[in-house]
């Protein structure tokens, strides 16, 4: 196996790759037609022949990465998406060859081992009771928090509410889903939230929204009301979800509040704390969390904020019991669910999985290389360098911003329509300087930048003001001409 060799071509094609992005000697983003994609990189040769190692493989990954979007790139603005750490890919790629998965302890003790530690870590930082490592303090000592790695922040959301949903009617497993079940949302609340509602039967009409603020956030004063109309209507909610924060333009709900209301109701409180979770990390806007501990369930990714490559989310719970009970089905899977005695963990019953990947090697290895406060630094470089954006744009006559950022999310618009803002971000993409994303928020269209790079500085913002206003004009350029 010509091992050593291909990893060393692998490695110094990332080395070349990642230098080429952090310059940036190359466009973020430089997106071929996929049929040019398909025959530039000789897929059906390789497919049908075989041989993609050394010099091959070599010349094949120069391709294949110059048609990658760079993530590490000053420029790069897009989604919520990481640009890893070379140890987080590392860590990948390790469980990637052992291929040991985390559903059963035996095919993966090690991986399993990181995933459990990775898990209280987390809950720790929750405020969350850790769970014990022995079984004997487990069965002796019931009270404690529990979790599980998912791929992704979606399926993470979806397994949330399917567990609040069998906290409130037991025997759904069995039954089925009631017609009178709801959830309830902010409006700006995640889409995988109501395409959970949608694959759980309860259908995205019967989300009910609750009254939120200008920038999106809850209304504690106005849950009351809310939630009586609902129970009027004959609803019974599953859950009352809370961003932390939204993804639009990443402002988070007062959580402390709503989970006072939640806990005077009986309310199941799940947190989707997806993108902003991480803040936890950080001195400075861990109190944006403020109350996350009174809630019941919490979705936390590492792939967005922690320097991880997808997919990596966490799901943890207040109290375990609801996640080891709550994904139970009666289905005849004794070859797995046998009572062993086994030195370990299963997180088999956790998951809508059956084999698991063994997530934890992804964050294990970034969180091993830079420690805790490492990662919170970098929360804290990437918000702050949305503030000072926001404080550069918003005094710009020609901008404005809809709302202060509270994450690395800033979004804002120059004077001009929605398609204005539309058009400018497709020139953007199309020459390849700067790649962002655009958001519609209470009805208009903004540009939206995500700051995910430590490359990115605030010369960079100003630099791209100065291309969105050349743009502008030229768009009003070519706008006249059409006239005339
Ligand atoms: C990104 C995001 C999700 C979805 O997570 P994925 O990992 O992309 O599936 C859900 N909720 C919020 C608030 C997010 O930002």
């Amino acid at each position: 196996m010509p091992f050593e060799a291909d990893i060393t071509i692998v490695a110094q094609a990332l080395d070349r790759f990642y230098n080429d992005s952090i310059s940036a000697r190359k466009p973020v983003i430089d997106q071929k037609r996929l049929d040019q994609v398909v025959r530039d990189l000789d897929l059906e040769y390789y497919a049908k022949k075989g041989g993609l190692e050394g010099k091959k493989l070599q010349l094949f990954l120069d391709k294949y990465l110059a048609y990658n979007t760079r993530l590490h790139h000053p420029a790069y603005l897009g989604h919520q998406c990481a640009a890893p750490h070379y140890a987080a890919a590392l860590g990948t790629f390790v469980n990637a060859f052992t291929n040991n998965v985390s559903s059963i302890y035996e095919m993966g003790p090690a991986s399993v081992g990181m995933e459990y530690f990775l898990i209280n870590w987390m809950l720790e930082k929750v405020g969350w009771k850790k769970a014990p490592t022995t079984l004997a303090r487990r069965v002796k000592d019931q009270d404690f928090g529990g979790g599980v790695l998912v791929d992704g922040g979606s399926l993470a959301n979806l397994t949330a509410l399917i567990i609040a949903r069998s906290a409130l009617v037991p025997d759904v497993w069995e039954k089925g889903t009631p017609s009178n079940l709801s959830i309830l949302l902010p409006s700006k609340g995640h889409y995988s939230l109501a395409k959970a509602a949608g694959v759980m039967g309860i259908g995205a009409e019967a989300i009910r929204f609750v009254d939120v603020d200008e920038m999106g956030a809850i209304r504690p004063d106005r849950l009351q009301r809310c939630y009586k109309r609902t129970l009027q209507e004959g609803k019974r909610p599953i859950a009352l979800v809370a961003n932390a924060c939204s993804t639009a333009v990443g402002i988070y709900d007062p959580l402390d509040e709503i989970a006072d209301f939640c806990q005077e109701n009986a309310l199941w409180m799940h947190v989707d704390g997806a993108h902003g979770a991480s803040a936890l990390l950080s001195n400075t806007y861990g109190r944006l969390l403020k109350g996350v501990e009174k809630a019941d369930s919490l979705v936390w990714d590492a792939h967005k904020l922690l320097q991880t490559p997808s997919l990596c989310a966490a799901l943890l719970l207040r109290d375990h019991k609801h996640l080891d009970q709550g994904l139970q089905i009666s289905l005849d899977a004794s070859y797995l669910f046998h009572q062993k005695q086994q030195p370990g963990f299963d997180f088999i019953h956790r998951t809508l999985e059956t084999t698991k990947s063994g997530l934890g090697e992804k964050l294990f290895f970034v969180l091993g290389a830079l420690g805790e406060r490492g990662l919170g630094k970098y929360i804290d470089r990437q918000y702050g360098l949305a503030l000072q954006a926001y404080d550069y744009i918003n005094e710009l006559a020609d901008f404005e911003c809809p709302v202060r950022p509270q994450s690395n999310i800033l979004c804002f618009k120059i004077k001009g329509d929605s398609k204005t803002q539309m058009d400018i971000r497709q020139r953007l993409t199309d020459e390849g300087r700067y790649y962002i994303t655009t958001v519609l928020f209470n009805g208009e269209r903004y540009l939206r930048l995500v700051f995910m790079s430590e490359r990115t500085t605030l010369a960079h913002i100003k630099d791209l003001i100065g291309e969105i206003r050349k743009i502008r004009l030229s768009l009003l350029k070519d706008a006249k001409e059409q006239l005339l």
